[in-house]
């Protein structure tokens, strides 16, 4: 139970101070009552002493006037006086003098034996007189009667008696009594002592009527007299009513009639032996006294509780302030275990003072006590949400390392350095054929075991290498795995060495790489080499100085073939065309597809005399009917034109150039013929196309001829066109179309290709500009040849351009085409990084032919790569080509960058590509090339 100190502080003072204040009264009103009762007893003795001086100054007088009295002659002689000479007349005649001077009522002669001589009294005292003579006679015997004497006789009446005995002339001894009726001396008592005084008889011996008279019938006695008789009667009836006589010799009061009085016996100094038992109570108004005494009490008892009331509120008053302070020193460590620093601060805040106690002292300890747990409390917070931050921390790094140990693309596994597996994740138990637990009995081949167990020798904690290798295993499906291990030394938590080998699957990868060499390297529809092989081998060969011959074979009339029977039957021309070359040269060379309707041989180490024979072979070889899959026939032949190296060549170009030549000089003079290159060949046709196309390209940018037309590319996912490829258009003077595809290579080969690539640049940029202010998202894709790539001087053109048309870079795509072999690889590097850093994208056109290969993909800045559209075209009806573009764009987003392809001519291929992760498409179906740019929506379609 909890009973605050200020309570406790105020009870228990008051219980003090009520002590002390009750102590006070006690002893004042003690000392009062003390007072009090010695001012009574005083009173009493007063009225004692006044009472005993009237008996004794009455018995003086008496006894003066018995002495004169015995002197007179009558009583001096009267032993010898004449018989007739009555003493009882002498006293008689003396009597009324004597009764009224000094109040005598009885007088009497005695002999020495008692015999009375004489007497005389009052006759008030008739009826005493009997009992009295008997008194007297007592007296006769006794020796008392030799001296003076005095003494009180109550019977009836009370009366003081005085006995003075004296010689008669003649020797003889008589005595004189004097007596007073007691009446008197209560009258004068009452005048001397101003109090009353009450005598009493006893019953003992009295007539019955006497008996009746002021009867107090309880005490067997009646009062004989008193002062004031109506007064006191009733006081005294009521008195002797409730007490016993006794009590008269006790200073009680008593009170009767709202007034107190004291009856209380007085004493007699002359005894009363001889008559009735008479009590002399003196009775004392005491009201005014005991008024006093009661009114003093009450002014102690009413100063005492004053004063106790007093001090206490002073006192409450002095405590309260040092008990407020205690109570929020309490509070304040109440506060202390709630982390309420603040609070307690506050309620134990005091002014700076230059007295001090120990309250201050608590106070400032309290306050120290406090500011010291903040301090401790908010350093424990602070650990606390340290720790839980570690905890937190730890937790997660343990989900992490949980998550990251049961990866399911990663096998994680650790291995003692004798190899044997401690710990492995799901994926390895899972995917790896593992009856023994030592990783060394996974290898397959025993070289790779061997560099591995010295590799992981060589391993040491302080270099924290990694060694790596990819080890074919045994897996619990059908196909081995391989899989590229990384292996590093750690510790475990017992600090011993361990190897911890992470690896991954890299069958698929290393598949898909092996099938993107050989796509970068075969033309994907006969499955032959393609332009990039062909040029790659014929360098290889033109480098290491062989000798040998290069062949070009041109279908006759291909055009015709794919116009009349449709693309199909074209394809299928190529592929048996492919498989001829196959039969015939693969002992002896190498076959490629250089393009469209052009195949290559390369033919090491053949001479000028069987390279003829082999030609003649061939061309009878390649003069064929073919029943298509739709079961026409289609007949074809080929030209044939070939050069040899070193002697008609030393260089790519050169020798390219003239077996072009050959091939052109072969048509000339016929179908199915062959030609191996002169220098006194006419090459006049080959040469005036080249003429003309050059003069007509040079007119075009002198006459701005040309003309830019601009296809949509649309992004798959949003379904919007915001992307535009320029293309460029020439007419002839008669108004005829030529195809880029013929005029560009043609402009490589003369030099043109710059000013026509320049002319597009800058007209792109002039149409791009326009175009921004209405749609600020735009982008316009420019084809820049491999040749302008190659120019050093290619980003400043471009930013000036940039400049002359305000157009910021990042509305610009730069294509890079495949049309030509890049020959300054760094050059073109350098600028396309150029290009990059002013926020230029690149795209790697064509990608998946000629020349455009994986590497490059690695190599260069590209932002997107361009499947190239043979691989579009049919993609519905090849499932090879579907996982080609599956496989190329997955790679390329893993690389960060966008695919885009081209040819997309139908709904179904746009969804495939949709499907197969291709971010955007270009097509006839999405739009065509046109001079206007059209921004058709296709969300709703695609959806
Ligand atoms: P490219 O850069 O691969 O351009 C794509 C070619 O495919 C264009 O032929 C285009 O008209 C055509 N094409 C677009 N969609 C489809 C389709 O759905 N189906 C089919 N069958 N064809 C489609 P174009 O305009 O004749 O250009 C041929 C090549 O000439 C271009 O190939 C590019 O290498 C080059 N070229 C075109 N314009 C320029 C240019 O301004 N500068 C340079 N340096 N080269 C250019
Ligand atoms: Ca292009
Ligand atoms: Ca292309």
């Amino acid at each position: 139970m909890f009973i605050s100190l200020k309570w406790k502080a105020v009870v228990f003072l008051s219980v003090i101070l009520v002590l002390i204040s009750t102590a006070w009264i006690g002893q004042n009103v003690y000392k009062t009552i003390l007072n009090y009762e010695t001012d009574i007893r005083e009173g009493h003795q007063s009225h004692q002493q006044i009472l005993d001086q009237m008996m004794s100054d009455n018995s003086l007088k008496f006894f003066q006037f018995a002495r004169l009295i015995s002197g007179k002659a009558e009583i001096q002689g009267f032993l010898a006086a004449p018989p007739d000479f009555s003493m009882s007349e002498f006293l008689e005649k003396q009597w009324a003098s004597l009764n009224i001077s000094i109040g005598l009522d009885y007088i009497t002669v005695l002999d020495s034996k008692g015999q009375k001589f004489g007497e005389a009294y009052n006759r008030a005292l008739a009826d005493s007189m009997v009992s009295l003579s008997s008194v007297l006679e007592q007296y006769n015997t006794s020796e008392l009667r030799r001296k003076s004497h005095s003494f009180v006789y109550c019977q009836e009446t009370c009366i003081q008696f005085v006995m003075e005995p004296f010689i008669f002339s003649g020797g003889e001894e008589g005595v004189i009594v004097l007596g007073q009726n007691m009446a008197d001396i209560v009258w004068r008592y009452h005048e001397a002592s101003s109090s009353d005084i009450v005598i009493l008889i006893a019953n003992d011996n009295l007539p019955e009527r006497k008996k009746l008279q002021h009867a107090l019938p309880r005490w067997n006695s009646h009062v004989w007299t008193m002062s004031r008789f109506d007064n006191l009667q009733p006081v005294l009836e009521a008195y002797s009513v409730k007490n016993d006589i006794s009590s008269i010799n006790t200073f009680e009061l008593f009170t009767s009639a709202d007034e107190q009085y004291l009856l209380k016996s007085l004493n007699l100094l002359t005894p009363n032996k001889f008559g009735a038992h008479a009590y002399f109570i003196n009775v004392v108004n005491e009201t005014e006294l005991h008024q006093k005494l009661t009114s003093s009490i009450w002014s102690w008892i009413t100063t005492g509780l004053l004063g106790l009331i007093l001090s206490e509120i002073v006192l409450i008053f002095l405590m309260l302030g040092p008990i407020r302070r205690l109570m929020n020193i309490a509070e304040a460590l109440n506060l202390l275990p709630e982390h309420r620093y603040q609070e307690a601060g506050k309620l134990v805040l005091r002014k700076t003072s230059y007295i001090n106690d120990e309250l201050t002292q608590l106070e400032d300890n309290t306050r120290l006590v406090s500011n010291q747990l903040e301090v401790l409390y908010d350093e424990v917070q602070k650990t606390n949400g340290d720790l839980n931050a570690q905890v937190k921390t730890l937790s997660r790094s343990r989900a992490f390392l949980t998550r990251l140990l049961d990866n399911p693309n990663v096998y994680i596994l650790t291995q003692t350095k004798e190899f044997n597996i401690t710990l492995s994740n799901k994926k390895f138990k899972r995917d790896i054929k593992s009856s023994d637990s030592n990783f060394l009995k996974l290898f397959s081949n025993q070289k790779t075991k061997k560099t591995f167990i010295k590799e992981i020798a060589n391993l040491t904690k302080e270099s924290s290498k990694v060694y790596q290798n990819e080890v074919i295993m045994q897996s619990t499906g059908e196909q081995a795995l391989l899989i590229s291990w990384s292996h590093a030394l750690v510790e475990d938590e017992n600090g011993n060495e361990m190897v911890l080998s992470i690896g991954m699957d890299s069958t698929q990868h290393r598949k898909d790489e092996i099938k993107l060499k050989w796509l970068a390297n075969h033309d994907s529809l006969t499955k032959i080499g393609n332009r990039r092989a062909f040029m790659h081998d014929l360098r290889g060969l033109l480098d290491d100085h062989t000798q040998g011959a290069v062949v070009i074979i041109d279908v006759n009339r291909f055009k015709q073939v794919n116009d009349i029977y449709g693309h199909v039957a074209g394809d299928e021309v190529l592929i048996d065309i492919a498989q001829v070359l196959k039969n015939k040269v693969l002992a002896v060379g190498s076959i490629s597809r250089l393009s469209g309707d052009e195949f290559t041989v390369i033919l090491p180490s053949m001479s000028v005399g069987d390279l003829g024979v082999f030609l003649e072979s061939l061309s009878g070889a390649l003069k064929r009917k073919v029943t298509l899959r739709s079961e026409r026939v289609v007949e074809y032949n080929v030209s044939i034109g070939a050069a040899l190296f070193p002697d008609d060549g030393k260089d790519y170009q050169t020798l390219i150039a003239h077996a072009d030549m050959a091939m052109y000089q072969a048509k000339k003079t016929g179908h199915n013929q062959w030609h191996i290159f002169n220098e006194s060949d006419d090459n006049s046709a080959l040469l005036k196309k080249d003429h003309d196309l050059s003069g007509l390209i040079k007119m075009a940018l002198d006459d701005d001829l040309f003309q830019l037309v601009f296809q949509p590319i649309l992004s798959i996912d949003t379904g919007r066109v915001q992307h535009y490829e320029t293309l460029l258009r020439l007419k002839d003077e008669k108004g005829n179309a030529i195809s880029p595809a013929e005029f560009i290579p043609v402009s490589e080969r003369l030099g043109l290709i710059r000013d026509i690539d320049s002319w597009v640049l800058d007209h792109a940029l002039i149409r791009l500009s326009d175009e921004l202010v209405s749609n600020p998202e735009l982008k316009f894709s420019i084809n820049v040849s491999a040749p302008t790539l190659q120019m050093s001087d290619y980003p400043m053109t471009f930013v000036d351009a940039l400049h002359k048309h305000n157009v910021d870079a990042e509305s610009v795509i730069v294509e890079l085409t495949e049309t030509a072999y890049i020959e300054n690889f760094n050059q073109v590097l350098d600028n396309l990084m150029a290009l990059t850093g002013e926020g230029a994208g690149i795209a790697l056109d064509d990608f998946g032919v000629g020349f455009s290969s994986f590497s490059y993909l690695k190599q260069l800045p590209l932002k997107y790569v361009k499947l190239d559209g043979s691989y579009i075209k049919n993609l519905k009806n090849h499932p090879d080509n579907q996982a080609f573009v599956k496989s190329v764009s997955e790679m390329v987003r893993a690389f960060g960058m966008r695919t885009i392809a081209e040819f997309v001519e139908d709904e179904t291929t746009l969804t495939m590509l949709d499907a197969l992760g291709v971010t955007y498409a270009q097509g006839y179906y999405i739009g065509r090339p046109e001079s206007d740019l059209l921004a058709k929506d296709f969300r709703l379609e695609i959806l």
